[in-house]
């Protein structure tokens, strides 16, 4: 249950962006999900710490990216959907930093234009950076893990740096996974590429995926691990 005062406040912080009884299955892509009790759009920084020291830990939060990796309940959430939409880039030199509500294919798309290559992989990725970093996300040869320098993560109402080692990448999990820390950006290590190279490989990777996955469906992509079968596996 969320207090009145609670509410007040956030209605406070988020203005039009403060939201009841928002139905779950607009944000979501399978489609399916009954009301959030409320459902906050986050636009910038300050307003997502400021609302969760409000909340603290008087009622249940979820934070959500694109949506292509959940399943919400018929029942919707008792609680603040927190909807992550921060969404600036910016370079330094090679690096790309991308806020956490960037779409992956967005994200894709400007470092090819900057000719950056390193994000071939990630431009037919749904979701966005943050969804990204926690779950590893990763297809066509290439990982999260692979490129990301560091992250800027909220961690008990502070914000800390987190470097690649410090998130334990392994197969679709990261560390966030196990923190539940939120991530509000993630700086990504490119290398200078042909601009008309790094397009190519991405118009291949797209043929690809169109013929692999139906993009269109409600779906959350793979429902299997994809697994290398080693000789000695059982
Ligand atoms: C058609 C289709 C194809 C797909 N193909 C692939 C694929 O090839 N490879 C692959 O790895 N995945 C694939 N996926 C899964 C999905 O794209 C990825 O897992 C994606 O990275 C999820 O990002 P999201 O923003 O949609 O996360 P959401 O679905 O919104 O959230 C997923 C989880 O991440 C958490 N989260 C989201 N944002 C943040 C944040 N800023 N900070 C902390 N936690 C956060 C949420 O709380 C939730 O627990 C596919 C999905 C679809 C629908």
């Amino acid at each position: 249950m969320i207090s009145n005062d609670c509410r007040i406040k956030l209605k406070e912080i988020f203005t039009d962006r403060y939201l009841e009884n928002e139905p779950l299955s607009r944000h979501i892509n399978f489609r399916v999900g009954g009301p959030a009790a409320v459902f906050c759009i986050v636009k910038n920084i300050n307003e997502l710490t400021e609302a969760l020291s409000i909340i603290g830990d008087r009622c249940n939060h979820f934070i959500l990216g694109g949506g292509t990796n959940v399943l919400a309940s018929d029942r919707g959430f008792d609680g603040v959907v927190f909807k992550i939409s921060l969404n600036s880039v910016d370079f330094q030199k090679t690096d790309m930093i991308a806020e956490a509500g960037v779409l992956s294919v967005v994200a894709a798309r400007i470092a090819a234009e900057h000719g950056l290559s390193g994000l071939e992989w990630a431009s037919t990725l749904p979701g966005t950076v943050g969804g990204m970093v926690r779950g590893n996300a990763g297809c066509f040869g290439g990982e999260a893990k692979d490129v990301i320098k560091y992250v800027r993560i909220i961690r008990a109402g502070k914000i800390i740096k987190l470097n690649n080692k410090d998130l334990k990448f392994s197969y679709r999990h990261s560390l966030i996974k196990d923190t539940n820390d939120i991530v509000l950006e993630a700086v990504f290590a490119l290398q200078r590429g042909d601009k008309e190279e790094i397009k190519k490989k991405m118009a291949e990777i797209m043929v690809a995926r169109k013929k692999s996955q139906p993009l269109k469906s409600g779906t959350a992509g793979c429902t299997f691990k994809n697994y290398e079968i080693r000789d000695n596996d059982d």
